[in-house]
């Protein structure tokens, strides 16, 4: 719990520096010490016999992780029932599916959902005999048609992963729970800062923390927050699939989470100047980002969310492959690699066509994600500038 002291309700803000702080443990410093540790040892036979101590395994927590359970939780919100770590964001996802899912269930999962979450529900779901139907991510209550009898759960993510595509959750959920199914959310562009997904419906949500929570690039995480219907079989799955992660890593991401909220404020300010400075290019066709007003998705962003963060895409108007590369080659400040979420601004041209079924991509030109990290953006406006002059070079 946080300190010792008293206090009323506090902002999310304030709970993120205050949350998962018990400094009378740590004998008075700020932060948990990183525990390593397997064994636990009982100081009797008793105690032994009745498994009875805080601790008794270091598979099943410590120190370290209660504090970062703690103060995930305090973000989470009321609805949030327990928060479950893992080593991977994909880990945390497939920990989840098999967690609620049986052979010969039906899932229903987002089209623009993380490509690994496709590859995991057409690979081993479909071997351990659960059928999984792709609905457009814009599909909103008119989900209501694609249920079966069997339908057990129902995945999305807000916006979609590399298109950013803006889907109803409420409505959704809304559809879900009236045909007795969950709600599994991949809130990680988002975040529980910008967006607390277990106050929209959503009965699990899910964070790559490698990403926004860890922050600088220097972790793999993945967190599972559940409301109390849905907690008891997280926490089983997580105990008997043997889902933990390193100490290190469990310090790193709860060190993240402290100064989550500045960073999260540049990202969207920043992120938001890059968009607009990209729509005014003449190169660009066209600027997917959920929070500028002339996106299709801004009126669901402006009513389900409180911020926007870093990540975005921009479509090219139609110029060779040569020339795109030319210009990714030019970028300085602009690293090419995956992942997203650190302190650092980032590209990858990509293409969603392979790997869409419910619906198709046609942007109508080349396709670029970018992550706006926290260097100046005249300094990153000037790269591009760079980039774009190298682009019409290579024309
Ligand atoms: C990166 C990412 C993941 C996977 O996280 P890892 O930690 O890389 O396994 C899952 N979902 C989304 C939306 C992501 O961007």
């Amino acid at each position: 719990m946080s300190s010792s002291k008293d206090h009323g309700p506090l902002t999310p803000q304030t709970e993120l520096v205050t949350s998962g702080r018990d400094t009378s443990a740590q004998k008075g410093f700020i932060n948990p010490p990183i525990v390593r540790g397997s064994t636990v040892l009982y100081p009797t036979a008793d105690d032994l016999h009745a498994h009875r101590g805080e601790f008794q395994y270091g598979r099943h927590g410590t120190p370290t992780t209660k504090a970062l359970q703690e103060a995930l939780m305090a973000l989470e919100g009321p609805n949030c029932a327990g928060v479950g770590l893992a080593p991977s964001g994909v880990s945390a996802i497939s920990t989840t599916l098999l967690a609620v899912l049986k052979a010969d269930d039906h899932l229903l999962v987002i089209d623009s959902a993380y490509r690994p979450t496709r590859n995991f529900c057409d690979g081993v779901l479909r071997r351990y005999g659960v059928e999984t139907t792709y609905f457009d991510p814009l599909i909103g209550a008119g989900i209501e048609s694609l249920f079966k009898s069997n339908t057990r759960a129902v995945v999305v993510e807000a916006p979609g992963s590399q298109s950013f595509e803006m889907p109803d959750i409420p409505a959704i959920a809304k559809a879900a729970h009236a045909k007795g199914a969950l709600v599994i959310d991949d809130n990680t562009w988002a975040t529980p800062l910008y967006r607390r997904s277990l106050d929209q419906g959503v009965d699990i949500s899910i964070q790559a923390a490698t990403k926004y929570i860890g922050g600088h690039s220097d972790i793999m995480f993945g967190t599972i927050s559940a409301n109390a219907k849905t907690w008891p079989l997280i926490a089983e799955a997580i105990r008997m699939l043997g889902v933990c992660a390193g100490p290190d890593d469990v310090f790193l991401a709860l060190r993240g989470l402290r100064t989550l909220s500045v960073r999260l404020a540049h990202h969207h300010r920043a992120g938001l100047e890059m968009a607009y400075w990209f729509a005014n290019r003449p190169e660009v066709l066209r600027v997917i980002h959920p929070a500028i007003e002339s996106d299709p998705g801004h009126a669901i962003w402006k009513r389900d969310f409180t911020g926007a963060t870093g990540l975005f895409s921009v479509v090219l108007k139609p110029v060779s492959a040569k020339s795109v590369d030319a210009m990714l080659d030019a970028l300085k400040l602009f690293g090419m690699g995956y992942s997203w979420g650190g302190f650092e601004s980032l590209v990858i041209p990509f293409d969603c066509s392979s790997y869409r079924t419910a619906t198709t991509w046609n942007p109508g030109g080349p396709a670029l994600r970018f992550h706006i990290g926290l260097e100046n953006t005249d300094d990153l406006k000037a790269d591009l500038e760079s980039g774009f002059a190298a682009l019409k070079a290579a024309d």
